[in-house]
C-alpha cells in the first residue's frame, strides 16, 4: 500500500494517482459552480425587491398627493358654488346697472373657478388611474419576486446542506490522496491546475488529441504516453497527458 511518498512506485501508478487526485478536484470544482450562482441570484433578487418597494412606496405617497389635490378642487367648488349663490341672490335686489354688472362679473368669476377645478379634478383622476395600475403592476411583480426569493433561499440552502458535507469529505480524500504524490509533481501539478479556468492539469487523450486543448498529439507521443514508461505533458498547455483507458476503474 502506497499511502506514503514511496519512491518505488511505477510511473503507471504515480500516473494513476494524479489522475485520482484529479478526479477528486474536478469534483470541488463542481461544487463550487453549483453554489457560486446561486448565492448570487439571491443577492440580485434581494436588490430588485428593494427597488419595487421602493417604487410602491413612490407610487403609493404620488397617489396621495393626487388625492389631496383632487379633495383641496372639490372644496374649491363648494365655496365658489355657495358664492355665486349668494351673488345670484344678490342679484334679484340690485338698485342700479353698475351694481348689476359688477355681480355678474363676480358670478362669472366663481363659475370660471368651478370650470377649472372640474377640469383638474379630471387631470387627477386620469392621473391617479395610471398611477394605481403602475402600483398594482408593481405590487404583483413584488410579490412574484418575494416568492422567487423564497423558493431560491430554500434551493440553496438544500444545495449547502448537501455540498457542504460532500465537500468536506472530498476535502478530505484529497488530502489524503495528496499525500501520496511526489512533491515536485505536485508542485507542477497545482501549478498547472491553477493556470486553466476549469483547473484541469490532468488531460486524457481523446481522437487523437489533447483533451485540456484540443491540439492535436503526433501518434508517436500517443504511443509513448500509452506506454506509461514517462510522464508527458502536453506541449501546447502544459498539461499531464494520460491514455484514457488507464482512466477506467482497475
Ligand atoms: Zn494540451
Amino acid at each position: 500500500m502506497a499511502t506514503t511518498k514511496d519512491k518505488d512506485l511505477t510511473i503507471e501508478d504515480r500516473l494513476r494517482q494524479l489522475y485520482a487526485l484529479q478526479a477528486i478536484d474536478s469534483e470541488i470544482d463542481k461544487l463550487q459552480i453549483l453554489k457560486g450562482e446561486l448565492p448570487m441570484e439571491v443577492n440580485d433578487l434581494e436588490d430588485e425587491i428593494v427597488g419595487l418597494g421602493t417604487r410602491v412606496s413612490k407610487l403609493e405617497s404620488a397617489i396621495q398627493d393626487l388625492e389631496t389635490e383632487k379633495t383641496n378642487h372639490l372644496n374649491k367648488i363648494k365655496e365658489a358654488e355657495m358664492l355665486a349663490e349668494r351673488y345670484k341672490k344678490k342679484m334679484d335686489e340690485v338698485k342700479n346697472n353698475r351694481e348689476f354688472e359688477a355681480l355678474t362679473k363676480e358670478l362669472e368669476y366663481q363659475e370660471l373657478d368651478i370650470k377649472l377645478s372640474t377640469k383638474k379634478i379630471r387631470t387627477s383622476e386620469s392621473n391617479m388611474e395610471i398611477k394605481n395600475e403602475s402600483l398594482e403592476n408593481a405590487k404583483g411583480k413584488w410579490e412574484e419576486k418575494k416568492n422567487d426569493l423564497e423558493a431560491k433561499k430554500v434551493e440553496l440552502e438544500k444545495i449547502k446542506e448537501k455540498t457542504d458535507k460532500e465537500e468536506i469529505k472530498l476535502n478530505k480524500k484529497g488530502d489524503k490522496q495528496r499525500k501520496v504524490i511526489e512533491d515536485r509533481l505536485l508542485r507542477a501539478y497545482d501549478k498547472v491546475r491553477s493556470a486553466y479556468r476549469n483547473g484541469l492539469a490532468v488531460a486524457t487523450v481523446e481522437r487523437d488529441s489533447c483533451g485540456g486543448c484540443f491540439n492535436k498529439i503526433p501518434p508517436q507521443i500517443q504511443l509513448e504516453i500509452g506506454m506509461r514508461k514517462k510522464i508527458i505533458a502536453c506541449e501546447h498547455c502544459g498539461r499531464v497527458l494520460v491514455d484514457s483507458s488507464l482512466t477506467e476503474k482497475k
